[in-house]
Formats: C-alpha cells, sequence, structure tokens
C-alpha cells in the first residue's frame, strides 16, 4: 500500500494538535493508504511537545521532531520534508485553516499524475480587510517584478510526489519562499481553490515582523529588479541636471544674469543623499542575504526525532540533509 506523509509545522499549538490529529485519522483511516503524520515543533514554548509525545506514544503512525529552536514556518516545512518517507507527501498547517477534507482530492489528482497538487486560497474567513488588500497588492507588486509567475493567494497546502520532494530537498538556500521555489520548479501542477476557514483556536503565530520578513524575502529572492534602480534612477537624474547646466549656460550668456538659487542646492543634495541611500539599502539587503547564504549554516537543528532512528543512517547523514 502506498505511504502518505502529512507534515504539519507547529509552533504553540497545545489547543489545536489534538483535535487535528483526530481530523486527520477520521479523513485518512477509511482511504486506501497507510499514513505517517510527521509533526514539526518549531520551538514550542507551551505544551505541545507533551501532547506530541503522548500522540506518538498512542499512535505509531504519528512521529514528531523538535527543532532546537523557532526556526520559522518555512525551515519547520523544509524539515519535515527532508525526513518525510511516503510515497507522496501533504504539507498543511496545524490549526484547521488547511481543511483536512481537501485530502481525498488531492489523492484523486496525485492518482491522475500530477506531482504536484497546489491550493490557491480564494478568501479566508475572518481575515481584516487590511490584511486582504495588503496581501493582494503584495502579489501584484511581486509578479510585476519577478522572474517566475507567483500565484495570488498561493498557499504552503499542497501534495508533492516523492519526486517532486527529492527535487525539492536538493534546495538549500536559507531565506525561503516556497510557494515560489515550488511554482518555479515545474513538474505536472494542478491547482485547486478552496476557502481557508478560521483557526480552530489560539491566535496566528506569525508576527507583523515575521510577515515582514517573509515579505521581504519573497521580492529579494525572485528579482533583482530593485538593484537597477540605482541604475535607472541615475540615468534619469543625469538626464536632469544636464537639462539644468543647459539652462544655467542660457540665464548666464544670453540674459547676462545668474542663477539665484541656494534653496534648490539644499533640495538636490538632499534628495540625491536620500536617493543614494535607498540604493546602498537595497545593495546592503542583497549583501546580507549572500553573507547568510555563503556561511552554508544548517537550515534548522533537530533536538529530537526522527533523523536519530533513521535506519542505518548516522549525524553524518543528517548534516547533510540539514
Ligand atoms: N508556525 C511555525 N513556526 C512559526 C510560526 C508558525 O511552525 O514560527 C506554524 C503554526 O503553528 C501553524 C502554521 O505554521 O501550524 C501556520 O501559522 P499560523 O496559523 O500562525 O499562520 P496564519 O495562518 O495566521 O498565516
Ligand atoms: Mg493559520
Amino acid at each position: 500500500m502506498k505511504l502518505i506523509s502529512i507534515v504539519v509545522p507547529v509552533y504553540n499549538e497545545e489547543v489545536n494538535i489534538r483535535h487535528f490529529y483526530e481530523a486527520i485519522r477520521d479523513v485518512m483511516e477509511p482511504l486506501p493508504y497507510t499514513f505517517e503524520l510527521v509533526f514539526v515543533d518549531d520551538g514550542s514554548t507551551d505544551s505541545s511537545r507533551s501532547i506530541l509525545r503522548e500522540l506518538e506514544a498512542q499512535d505509531e503512525r504519528v512521529q514528531s521532531i523538535f527543532l532546537a529552536k523557532n526556526s520559522g514556518h518555512q525551515l519547520a516545512l523544509t524539515c519535515g520534508l527532508d525526513y518525510a518517507d511516503g510515497d507522496a507527501v501533504i504539507m498543511m498547517d496545524g490549526d484547521m485553516q488547511h481543511p483536512p477534507e481537501l485530502i481525498p482530492t488531492f489523492l484523486a489528482e496525485w492518482e491522475n499524475g500530477y506531482e504536484v497538487v497546489q491550493t490557491i486560497r480564494a478568501t479566508t474567513e475572518g481575515v481584516s480587510f487590511i490584511k486582504k488588500a495588503t496581501s493582494n497588492l503584495y502579489y501584484k507588486l511581486l509578479n510585476m517584478i519577478s522572474t517566475v509567475p507567483i500565484q495570488p493567494g498561493g498557499s504552503d497546502f499542497r501534495l508533492m510526489d516523492r519526486v517532486a520532494v527529492r527535487a525539492f530537498r536538493r534546495y538549500r538556500e536559507h531565506a525561503r519562499f516556497i510557494r515560489g521555489m515550488v511554482g518555479a520548479m515545474g513538474y505536472r501542477q494542478k491547482k485547486i481553490t478552496f476557502v481557508a476557514p478560521p483557526r480552530y483556536a489560539g491566535v496566528s503565530k506569525f508576527s507583523p515582523k515575521k510577515m515582514l520578513n517573509f515579505a521581504v524575502d519573497g521580492i529579494l529572492a525572485y528579482s533583482t529588479l530593485p538593484l537597477r534602480f540605482g541604475l535607472y534612477g541615475g540615468v534619469i537624474c543625469g538626464f536632469v541636471s544636464f537639462c539644468l547646466f543647459l539652462h544655467v549656460l542660457f540665464v548666464k550668456y544670453v540674459e547676462n544674469d545668474a542663477v539665484p538659487g541656494w534653496a534648490t542646492i539644499l533640495g538636490c543634495i538632499l534628495f540625491f543623499g536620500g536617493f543614494q541611500l535607498i540604493i546602498l539599502g537595497i545593495l546592503g539587503e542583497y549583501i546580507g542575504r549572500i553573507f547568510e547564504e555563503t556561511k552554508a549554516r544548517p537550515l534548522y537543528l533537530i533536538a529530537r526525532g526522527k533523523p536519530k532512528d533513521e535506519a542505518g543512517n548516522g549525524p553524518s547523514s543528517v548534516g547533510a540533509r540539514g
């Protein structure tokens, strides 16, 4: 029988884990597949870990990996993908915002030959107007400047065939925007639209700061266009200054006058100073990322879980994956 892995990053989800586990069990048990439920605990500080241990003891299909610290949703997801053994891997959030009832549809499309089944959020119930509007605007901007198309409303609720998961494991960049990476990988991809319900319980674990970092990663990982702003700005400024220079010559030699204007000079200095600092800042963002990537540090560190008891593989293979 084919094995399906369900990978779930969790961070302080004590109020959701049991309910989520039961929902998955109810959906998966009637299906003609075996399954493993791989929880990746992303450094929870509530009782999530003890709940996961209890579930592991009570159901051997549950396996959990504990990360050494909070590494963020995208890296927790990456860890789960690295150690999922299934013929197909489904990744989803543990707060019921990714409805488990969609899993049979995923599997049907997978059996039809799609290597990736990707969901698109039509709407999220109970999400503020501001979050919706900024998200729409962000995807518009991203698509304008990015080299690969990125689906608005794309979510990290998807199925990937073993082949696509193996390919994905070879992408080891730190700053990751998984939906963009998977979209750019190719393969036969099926898109399914769904309405995300509100969280079952608890609050969102994405602080505005995490959201912003994620958004900036998306832009800088998929486009070098911001680097050109300096070039374009320079060309425009050069042209404007040339016209101004002609104006000064005209006033001096044709009108026999001098151009007054310390205010203009000060304005220009401040404008170009600001402009240059912005461009330096953009350069800094890219260089900072190069610095992070060249260190080639492990993406995440595991405190307990799958790799240790993996058949025949010692710590060296863990290092290679992590
Ligand atoms: N999550 C995580 N690490 C984090 C933040 C979130 O593993 O640093 C998990 C979280 O437990 C949940 C999923 O990622 O299972 C999605 O997070 P959340 O529901 O808070 O995001 P939202 O749905 O509000 O975008
Ligand atoms: Mg959520």
